[in-house]
């Protein structure tokens, strides 16, 4: 795998969309991380909040780490410190710890609400009526910074069916965009795409693309 050019050709392919990369490292070694770094990379996404701790430990602290996997409330207290962004809050349970470790932080923790637009069952991710709900208890957060959603497709080659997803997923964003809620809330960022999905997800309008397998070639199995 060539990392460097793997990242170019990305690169190139978002130049004239708004849509931004998000390197997903997990399970990488610091040295591949390094790599993708020296291409000019600084935003890099991780899912697990230990590993994602030590990284943020042994790597340069000009880099902006995106906790994007499912997140443990007990996990937080890992990553409040310096986390620029958690894609995956599915709760209002982890809203709260969240709050509760910014506030220990001292600052004010940027996040993404996750959809849940798959087929699958297991896949993360709330309801539309468990986001609006959610989205009401948002001014409780002082430490908290609503910013946008998150979502991920069904695990298919039936193109159709990620289309389908990310238009619903995207129309959820462009009507909450229209309403009003308090002053944390800022419907900007909308992340959807991932190796096998993203030129779709760049097409039907996100802004954040989470990237790993395309970047680094297969994972390890773990
Ligand atoms: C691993 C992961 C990705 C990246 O997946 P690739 O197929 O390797 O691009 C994106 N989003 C989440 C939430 C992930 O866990």
């Amino acid at each position: 795998m060539n990392i460097k050019n793997n990242i170019k050709l990305l690169q190139r392919e978002l130049g004239d969309t708004k849509c931004k990369l998000i390197a997903v490292s997990k399970t990488q070694p610091v040295e591949k991380i390094l790599e993708a770094y020296h291409t000019g990379q600084r935003v890099f996404g991780e899912n697990k909040a230990k590993e994602l701790e030590k990284k943020w430990n042994d790597l340069p602290k000009d880099i902006e780490w995106h906790m994007i996997g499912h997140l443990q409330t007990n996990k937080v207290k890992y990553i409040a410190p310096f986390v620029s962004l958690i894609h995956s809050v599915d709760s209002g349970k982890l809203l709260e710890e969240i709050n509760k470790q910014g506030n220990k932080a001292n600052r004010v923790i940027p996040c993404l609400l996750q959809v849940h637009i798959a087929n699958e069952e297991s896949k993360f991710g709330l309801k539309y009526d468990e986001l609006l709900q959610l989205l009401d208890t948002v001014n409780n957060f002082p430490f908290i910074k609503v910013t946008g959603l998150m979502g991920m497709s069904t695990l298919t080659d039936d193109q159709a069916v990620i289309r389908k997803e990310f238009t619903q997923l995207k129309q959820y964003f462009d009507d909450l965009k229209s309403k009003k809620f308090s002053k944390n809330i800022e419907m900007k960022e909308l992340s959807m795409g991932m190796s096998s999905d993203y030129p779709i997800a760049v097409e039907l309008g996100s802004t954040m693309v989470r990237v790993g397998t395309a970047i680094f070639g297969e994972r390890n199995k773990v």
